[in-house]
């Protein structure tokens, strides 16, 4: 027996010393970088040396270069700064790609370049597929559109430029749309359709439609843009979403982002994001929450769908996405007293308590973590009470990381409830900076400095925070983003409760080992230790240290994801 044992110990001696040299000899070795490790046990660094796809040491350049052998990628960062793999906590994967095919329209400066983008468009598209845009709004350009009717362009132009496609152009309100003439041609639009009640089919002193419909009339035209999604054969949707993943995926690694919160899809989508991972279509890793009304379909499919770490750790599913309110700008955010801009007013429930609370116990039941979207304080109350109640006696130091999306309005009494019940606030620094021209006016000064985007309170009373864009809501530029965080500066220059502000390294955090920590996977992510995936963004400028000023024009040089460069920014 001694001697079999000693031959054992023997033998893994042998393969140890085998491995020990070539093991030693890294695939990727970083130098010369001002590494931002968020590692408190070594919070600065040189230089990183990469074994296949995790960080085999973090330290000096003298110290990293022993790993350095014959066939080792060096990047000399010349000073760079490197921080953690960037997590998007909040973002939505197909709409981003979604919104990357449709034109921007808000940008335009006036009907010329709009009428310039729609013609560049039918070049790439074939006669019959149609160019969507979105974010129109005729009170921005410069010059104003001539010939105009109560400021709205005429399609002549327009339908001239673009005679084989049909156009939908959405108006930034969402209250109205412009067609081209194709369009109109499709939807059986003339001079005789009367108005439909709720709805006005905008005229020239002849009568004739100029292209856009307001409200209820916006059904005629998006009926013919309906149906035409609806022909589309099962091949050419599928192709549509593999060009959906395609843009998010480039946009999202373009952007620094390692890793990627999708805040709610199907378990058909789930599937489609797993062949698109196979496929290498799909590179950043995939966190993705279970999105399903249908109790039944939930009862059934959720505990099977629950996948973690799959392909080397490119996607998991351990999580279920629900909504309680609707957002602020529309009044929809559940408030526990009436809006200041509309009394009597307090906004909408959009799922029951009683459907909700069904739903999460299945989630509980199958160790699901739950992700409620809640914007008002009441919101955020009533979700605080369902989690409470489904934890029951389980509560006290729970480890099930409960998130509650958004948070953005509490009532004081509800920011020490975070941490007790040890529930994420999952929150989205640029929704504070773009929403604060009108959260006074809805909500008045007192409520809003109590509890709007009140990241310092829940910071100080010992919350987790993580962060996200909520693309395409907004842009999934982590630069503006974590900006918004530490300056809560607007566009005009003003600070939005200032006193709320993160510190730099607390934004950092938030940015990546808190949305680790908001995925349960802060054992593999987040930081820059040893052990863990090598998941690097390489930045132009040290987010953390340089002046407020410079932060905006950071750009983001490198990303890289389980040790290889999946994306360089052109010199
Ligand atoms: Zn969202």
């Amino acid at each position: 027996m001694e001697k079999l044992v000693f031959f054992l110990f023997s033998i893994s001696i042998l393969i140890m010393n085998g491995c020990s040299s070539k093991g030693k000899e890294a695939d990727l070795v970083l130098l010369n970088g001002n590494v931002i490790t968020v590692d408190k046990n070594k919070p600065h660094a040189q230089a990183v040396a990469v074994i296949r796809d995790t960080i085999a040491a973090v330290g000096s350049n003298k110290e990293i270069k022993e790993y350095i052998g014959e066939s080792t990628q060096i990047l000399d960062l010349k000073g760079e700064t490197v921080i953690p793999g960037i997590i998007e906590s909040h973002a939505h994967f197909f709409a981003v790609g979604n919104s990357l095919m449709e034109l921007d329209l808000s940008t335009a400066k006036n009907w010329d370049e709009i009428i310039a983008r729609a013609a560049e468009k039918a070049q790439s598209l074939r006669p019959g597929e149609w160019i969507v845009g979105r974010g129109w709004h005729q009170e921005k350009w410069d010059p104003p559109a001539m010939p105009n009717v109560d400021g709205y362009p005429v399609e002549t132009e327009l339908s001239k430029a673009t005679p084989r496609n049909p156009v939908i152009f959405f108006h930034a309100s969402g209250h109205a749309l412009f067609a081209n003439k194709y369009t109109m041609n499709l939807a059986g639009i003339t001079s005789a359709t009367p108005d439909p009640p709720g709805g006005r089919i905008v005229r020239d002193s002849t009568g004739k439609p100029i292209g856009v419909f307001e409200e209820d009339a916006e059904d005629l035209i998006n009926k013919v843009y309906e149906k035409y999604l609806a022909k589309r054969s099962p091949e050419e949707i599928l192709e549509t979403y593999k060009k959906q993943a395609e843009l998010a995926s480039q946009e999202a690694i373009s952007h620094g982002i390692t890793s990627f919160h999708d805040a709610g899809e199907s378990f058909k989508m789930i599937d489609l994001i797993k062949k698109f991972i196979d496929e290498g279509i799909i590179i950043p890793r995939m966190y993705v929450m279970v999105y399903e009304d249908n109790i039944d379909t939930l009862k059934k499919y959720l505990p099977k769908y629950k996948i973690i770490g799959y392909h080397n750790n490119h996607l998991t599913v351990r999580a279920y996405k629900r909504y309680i309110d609707g957002a602020l700008g529309s009044r929809g955010a559940l408030m526990l007293s009436p809006y200041n801009d509309k009394p009597g007013y307090s906004g909408l429930m959009v799922t029951p308590l009683k459907t909700l609370e069904k739903e999460m116990r299945i989630a509980f039941k199958d160790g699901f973590q739950v992700c409620t979207h809640a914007i008002g304080d009441k919101g955020n109350r009533l979700v605080l009470n369902l989690y409470e109640k489904i934890f029951g006696d389980k509560a006290a130091n729970n480890n099930f990381r409960w998130r509650i999306e958004h948070a953005q309005h509490l009532s004081t009494k509800d920011i020490p409830r975070f941490a007790k019940l040890k529930v994420i606030a999952s929150m989205q620094g640029i929704h504070c900076t773009s929403d604060a021209p009108f959260v006074i006016k809805r909500l008045g000064y007192e409520r809003a400095k109590r509890g709007a985007y009140a990241w310092r309170k829940l910071l100080d009373a010992g919350t987790v925070i993580c962060n996200g864009t909520d693309a395409p809501v907004e842009k999934l530029n982590p630069i503006p983003n974590y900006y918004a965080l530490v300056t809560r500066r607007l566009a005009n220059g003003k600070e939005f409760f200032p006193e709320e502000k993160m510190t730099r390294m607390e934004a950092l955090r938030a940015y990546t080992i808190n949305g680790a920590y908001a995925a349960f996977e802060e054992n593999i992510k987040g930081s820059i230790t040893p052990g863990k995936l090598a998941d690097f963004t390489i930045l132009s400028k040290d987010i953390t240290a340089v002046p407020d000023s410079e932060i905006l024009s950071t750009k983001i040089l490198d990303t890289i994801i389980g040790g290889k460069v999946v994306y360089s920014a052109e010199e």
